[in-house]
């Protein structure tokens, strides 16, 4: 069986001693979260992952979600643990004070999520789409929405989703039929929507819907889309006319109910302004795309820790002289192949980890900076970053579930082992909240070119800050050259990506944001090894080979992207789609 143990001193060495929450001190809103404060937030954290939530893992996905009469039962213990979960003010972590949240740095929240999701995906999609579905709430609701519906979303009371999809429509909105009819009091909003995530459930006493809808006279396409605020049961406890009509038969993630929503002329408020519901429901998305990179990074991590630790155990073969033992076999992590795959999966997560803590503190800073500047500065790099970590945190957080798979041998396959639920799980993370070919268009389309490479400024002055403080630095001197390479690999990529003709520069898009992740992880890695090279733990020794061993060895994969993004645009954009046959 499967063990989770939340990964705290590494999320600690990232937070404290890499990145600093000195501007936590120094800003008013966020001045009472000093490292004491933090800590035990992240211990509490790590203990209800481990012991209430992780638990159900398995069983959520054995059971799965039921439909009957309309009503969505969660699998058993999720109800219990959804009220622990409230108990301990979890939903309330990352909620502005005047709602009743604590107003507790994003940075932190985002290392929560990363232990929510690894202990279990399933839950996590409750009180996950919740704090978006606040986020966006707070941003673009009326007051007296807020006032209304805020206070009981931030403590979990009710929960909150995100209502965009339909039959005809999932990544192309513009294709979005559900109407919404002005009444006296609000709208009335009739459609079907599918695939919502906590759609209906029992975990809480109402279920407040996100739609995206259009007026009857609205303009065609994604202009004429408004938001509005949808509950299940109205402000005088009657029922509204919206009723979950199916759930979904998924491949993984089974314990959150995926629904089939059916609104009939169900009563609803405009959030924000009206035809304006995709800027609104961006609020929403943006903040959901990070949290689902952080799923990624999850169940990468659990994966490698149960990975490890079979790896230490299971004996097989004889290593080479020198790293054999006593016995007739020797346990199968002195195989260098399979020593590989667990260092590829510690070097991916461990970067991701660093990224993750890198672009949430620039989300504290767009949040709270004292200059309009700053604020700025780090909302381009936050717009900039959020696709890259969306994509590249799960699609390495599925090339790491499947190589905890491989580990694991054939034993990985059985089900009994619990690795091939985390691959089945992590799939979803490449698809929802915007599939990963989708996020690559809207780097290279719109945030690469952005403000004539305003937004790439923001990462370029750091990184290229730290390489002029390494280049004559000891521990770099191998290292270092390996990053500036592919450093300059990602920089000619980029200058092709701003000029080339539009269909070569679609037909690499996956190929570019895949580089210019690795790039960053790149960057992290020498900042964390900036600060463990001169620490004396093995804890920072590991942090050495491991940064050695992704400078040195994943990051090679910059060559082969770089030259088929220079060059092999083309073989895609001219093959003939009639050769397909
Ligand atoms: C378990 C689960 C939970 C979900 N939860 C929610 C939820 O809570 N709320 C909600 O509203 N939705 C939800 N979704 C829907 C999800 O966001 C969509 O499935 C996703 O956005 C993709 O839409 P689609 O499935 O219609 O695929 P399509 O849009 O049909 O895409 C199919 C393929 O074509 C590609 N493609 C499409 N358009 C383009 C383009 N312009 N350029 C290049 N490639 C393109 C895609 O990348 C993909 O590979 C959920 C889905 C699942 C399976």
């Amino acid at each position: 069986m499967p063990s989770y143990k939340a990964p705290v001193r590494d999320m600690r060495f990232v937070l404290h001693e890499v990145f600093g929450t000195g501007f936590f001190a120094e800003t008013e809103a966020l001045s009472d979260f000093t490292p004491d404060l933090i800590d035990p937030i992240l211990t509490e954290a790590a203990k209800l992952c481990e012991t209430v939530l992780f638990p159900l893992n398995r069983s959520g996905d054995e059971e799965g979600c039921t439909l009957a009469r309309g009503q969505v039962t969660t699998p058993t213990g999720f109800k219990e643990a959804y009220k622990l979960y409230c108990d301990g003010g979890w939903p309330a972590m990352g909620c502005k004070p005047e709602f009743g949240g604590q107003g507790v740095p994003k940075t932190v929240v985002a290392l929560v999520e990363e232990m929510v999701a690894a202990a279990n995906l399933g839950f996590s999609a409750y009180p996950g789409l919740s704090y978006a579905g606040a986020v966006a709430l707070e941003a673009h609701g009326s007051d007296a929405l807020k006032a209304a519906y805020l206070p009981a979303i931030v403590d979990g009371r009710w929960t909150a989703t995100m209502c965009l999809t339909e039959p005809q429509c999932g990544t192309d909105l513009s294709l979005i039929r559900t109407r919404a009819v002005p009444v006296a009091d609000g709208y009335h909003i009739t459609g079907t929507k599918i695939f919502i995530s906590a759609g209906e459930h029992d975990l809480a006493e109402n279920i407040i819907h996100l739609v995206l809808a259009r007026l009857p006279d609205a303009l065609p396409g994604i202009k004429g889309i408004s938001l509005f605020l949808v509950p299940k049961f109205l402000p005088d406890g009657s029922r509204n006319a919206v009723e979950c009509g199916a759930i979904e038969h998924k491949m993984g993630m089974k314990g959150s109910a995926t629904c089939t929503m059916n609104f009939d002329n169900a009563q609803g408020w405009l959030v924000g302004q009206l035809h304006k519901g995709m800027a609104a429901m961006f609020a929403m998305m943006n903040k959901a795309r990070l949290s689902v990179g952080l799923q990624g990074l999850g169940l990468a991590d659990i994966s490698h820790q149960n990975a490890l630790a079979y790896a230490r155990d299971r004996l097989q073969g004889r290593a080479l002289p020198g790293l054999q033992g006593d016995g007739s076999a020797d346990p199968i992590i002195r195989h260098l192949d399979v020593k590989r795959m667990l260092l590829t999966q510690k070097a991916w997560i461990e970067g991701m980890r660093a990224l993750a803590v890198w672009i949430a503190l620039a989300l504290d800073r767009r949040d709270h900076a004292a200059s309009a500047a700053d604020r700025a500065a780090a909302e381009d790099f936050v717009a900039l970053m959020t696709p890259i970590s969306k994509a590249l945190f799960t699609d390495l957080g599925s090339e790491c579930t499947h190589l905890g798979v491989q580990i694991f041998g054939g034993h990985g396959y059985i089900r009994e082992h619990g690795m091939e639920q985390y691959v089945r799980d992590c799939r979803i993370t490449q698809l929802y909240e915007g599939t990963n070919g989708v996020q690559a268009l809207d780097l290279v389309l719109r945030k690469v070119p952005e403000g004539d490479g305003r937004l790439l400024a923001t990462f370029c002055q750091p990184v290229e800050a730290l390489m002029a403080a390494l280049s004559a630095v000891d521990w770099a001197a191998e290292t270092l050259p390996a990053f500036r390479s592919a450093y300059e690999q990602w920089q000619q990529a980029t200058r092709f990506i701003t000029s080339a003709p539009m269909a070569d520069r679609m037909a690499v898009a996956s190929d570019y944001l895949r580089l210019f992740g690795l790039v960053a992880l790149g960057h992290v890695w020498l900042r964390m090894m900036q600060v463990a090279a001169v620490g004396g733990e093995d804890f920072h020794r590991a942090k050495m080979a491991t940064g050695r061993f992704y400078l040195l060895r994943l990051l090679t994969q910059a060559d082969g992207l770089s030259r088929a993004i220079l060059t092999g645009g083309p073989a895609v954009s001219q093959f003939d789609e009639a050769l397909f046959g």
